[in-house]
């Protein structure tokens, strides 16, 4: 098999495993208990949150550890509406994630206003569009590196252009990949997720800036001084500290290894597909990510390339897990003001450390096989 849908998901790491077993097989106590082998468990979650904390230079007390980046989505922007009672407005830009896209599609019917933010044709915020936006009333929400393309927004001149509003930002696939920095990001909320990272899936982080007042999304026991209530998963939460040290700790090979392996496929491919288009730009991008459309296409074309791709043993997605399968256009290359058809024809190649050029090499040739079948 050749995994090339690593910003849908990655393996597990070896030492993250090593790292969670203990907490799977005897110290199974609740951190929430006062005997022995609950303050163990107390101790091994804090010390997680104190380490991932570090890397995204927040204060331990700024981090809540939710199921993932879905959750830390919808309960910071649940509760900055209904709980928290923080803002009646939101903006975001139509190529957020659907985790994002969604709740406010449902805040909106419950009496929230929802504006979108424009995008370039690289799916760039265009920043003079958010002056508006720029009200206490108001979060704008606007991810860190997209999941489809790999662009990065600049978060910081985002919020130079809206001081006064809340910042949100998901920061799924950027953790790990490139330096994510709450301070320098400027941002008051953000939200992670370990299995991007070679963590298990199933668990995330939730930042919340200190000083805001913000209420649980979900209520029930004291847990994370009552931000977000349930058992904390110790397993899950002592690996995503594992995952995240390991990944931030090899941030600068992992970019140089990911350039490598992305241009190499932007190469390849345009020596072969002629009219091929690359939707991730050269710069100011995630490295292992590299989004392509093919000429002439159709969501039924995009959907046999992947079909076939898949029977040759090469793992790729048309864009979010969330719609592969569905033969929609993608929304995001859509909101860049790509055609239905370009959009609909477009395939994501992720790559993480467990690739080589080998992988891309194989690709490369499945990708043409099957594209030209398409073509007969
Ligand atoms: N946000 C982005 C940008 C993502 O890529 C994903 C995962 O696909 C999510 C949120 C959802 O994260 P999780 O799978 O941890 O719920």
């Amino acid at each position: 098999m050749i995994y090339l849908d690593n910003a849908a998901t990655t393996p597990l790491k070896e030492e993250v495993l090593e790292s969670m077993l203990p907490w799977l097989r005897s110290d199974f106590g609740n951190p929430s208990s006062l005997y022995l082998p609950g303050r163990k468990a107390r101790v091994a979650v804090e010390s997680a949150r104190e380490e991932i904390a570090s890397f995204v230079n927040a204060h331990p007390s700024e981090l809540f550890f939710t199921s993932g980046g879905t959750e830390s989505n919808n309960a910071i922007l649940r509760s900055a509406f209904y709980e928290s009672r923080l803002v009646s407005s939101f903006a975001a830009p139509a190529s957020e994630h659907h985790s994002v896209l969604h709740p406010l599609r449902d805040l909106s019917s419950q009496g929230a206003s929802f504006s979108l933010i424009p995008v370039n044709c690289e799916g760039r915020v265009v920043p003079d569009s958010l002056l508006h936006f720029n009200q206490r009333s108001v979060l704008v929400s606007v991810m860190h590196a997209n999941n489809e393309t790999g662009v990065i927004q600049d978060l910081a001149l985002v919020k130079e252009h809206v001081p006064e509003a809340f910042l949100h930002s998901d920061c799924v696939q950027s953790l790990g990949k490139v330096s994510v920095n709450v301070e320098e990001l400027r941002v008051d909320f953000a939200s992670f997720s370990a299995h991007k990272i070679h963590g298990p899936k199933g668990i995330g982080a939730m930042y919340v800036r200190r000083g805001i007042d913000f209420k649980a999304h979900q209520s029930g026991g004291a847990q994370e001084r009552n931000r977000r209530a349930g058992t904390e998963a110790v397993a899950l939460i002592v690996g995503m500290a594992t995952a995240v040290r390991l990944a931030c700790d090899r941030i600068r090979e992992f970019q140089e290894r990911s350039r490598l392996l992305s241009d190499l496929l932007r190469k390849r491919l345009a020596e072969i597909i002629p009219g091929v288009r690359f939707n991730t730009p050269q710069y100011k991008v995630l490295p292992n990510i590299l989004n392509v459309s093919f000429p002439g296409g159709s969501a039924t074309q995009g959907e046999s390339i992947l079909q076939m791709l898949d029977m040759q043993g090469v793992c790729v997605s048309n864009g979010s897990a969330c719609v592969s399968g569905s033969q929609q256009a993608s929304h995001v290359l859509l909101a860049m003001g790509l055609p239905v058809s370009e959009a609909s024809m477009a395939i994501r190649f992720s790559f993480s450390f467990m690739n080589a050029t080998e992988d891309v090499e194989a690709a490369v040739v499945a990708t043409e096989q099957a594209y030209q079948s398409t073509l007969v």
